[in-house]
């Protein structure tokens, strides 16, 4: 069934033989995720996001990390998918948020306020009513202002409910936390939602970066990306920059921000400080 829910839904699937295996892992997975929680084993880690014109970077992308010796490189790719069936995203996705605004904090207490995060949403969180609820006591726990707040969110979690997502949406929006669509160019939207939302931020997906400046069609696609945005007023975000042909394609086409390795990997809280960022 889920299976042929993952598809789209409207669907059958017919039961095959390493089905078996992939349940059997999924079970498997799900258990150490779950004794994992309780063991401390999910931490955070942070991707500065550069702004191309100044050169600088004060915004981070908070991104899930589980360590686990059996399961050394699992990704979240992986498993929020398996904790969105699950139910396991609950508690995962309020470690995430209370955890990202702690660090914050402290990040706040040890110099000047003017760090922002993007934190990662995943459909199901959207449609959990007390989600804006909880995020609004614990920006207030730590003294955050919600403005520092960007929350990712993918275009195919517009898709699933509109009208209730519509209606979460608005809410993160009066709390003050600003909206970005993460991956965008891969999911199965119509463009009409950039208006409906108001969304803040489109990142572009790492798939698209990766074959600039070579290929002639993506490189049109991102110029036409770039420019729309900046009609509509939204600012674009480049995902997955690792070399420096794609970094330049992006300074010459106007592009606002990037992330990828080329800059940074991904760092752990202690080192966003004094991280050293290949401009
Ligand atoms: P995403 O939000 O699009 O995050 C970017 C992913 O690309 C991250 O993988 C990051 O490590 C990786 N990446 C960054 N720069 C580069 C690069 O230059 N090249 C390549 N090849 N990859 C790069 P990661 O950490 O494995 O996360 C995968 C996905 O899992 C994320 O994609 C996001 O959709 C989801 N995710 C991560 N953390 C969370 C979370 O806290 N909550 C939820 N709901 N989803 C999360
Ligand atoms: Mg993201
Ligand atoms: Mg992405």
């Amino acid at each position: 069934m889920y299976h042929a829910k993952n598809r789209g839904g409207d669907a059958y699937e017919f039961f095959e033989g390493d089905m078996h295996e992939r349940i059997e892992k999924q079970l498997q997975l799900d258990h150490v995720l779950r004794t994992g929680f309780l063991e401390d084993r999910f931490s955070l880690v942070f991707q500065p996001i550069i702004d191309i014109k100044n050169k600088s970077s004060e915004l981070f992308e908070v991104l899930l990390h589980f360590s686990h010796p059996d399961f050394p490189n699992v990704s979240p790719a992986e498993f929020i998918p398996l904790a969105e069936t699950t139910g396991l995203i609950r508690p995962i996705g309020q470690f995430v948020i209370r955890n990202a605004l702690l660090h914050l904090h402290a990040l706040d207490n040890q110099g000047d306020a003017r760090y922002s995060l993007t934190i990662n949403l995943s459909p199901r969180q959207l449609q959990d009513e007390t989600f804006v609820g909880f995020l609004h006591d614990q920006l207030k726990d730590y003294r955050i202002s919600p403005g520092r707040i960007i929350l990712e969110i993918t275009e195919n979690s517009l898709m699933e409910n509109n009208s209730r997502i519509e209606k979460i949406l608005e809410q993160i929006r009066e709390l003050g936390c600003l909206i970005a669509i993460d991956d965008f160019g891969t999911g199965f939207s119509s463009l009409s939602y950039l208006r409906r939302f108001e969304v803040d931020i489109l990142k572009i997906d790492q798939s698209f970066i990766q074959r600039v400046p070579d290929d002639e069609a993506d490189s049109n696609l991102i110029r036409g990306i770039i420019n729309m945005a900046r009609e509509l007023g939204i600012v674009v975000i480049a995902e997955g920059v690792e070399k420096k042909e794609q970094y330049d394609f992006l300074i010459e086409n106007g592009c606002d921000m990037a992330q990828g390795f080329y800059f940074s990997k991904p760092v752990k809280a202690e080192h966003v400080y004094n991280n050293k960022i290949n401009y």
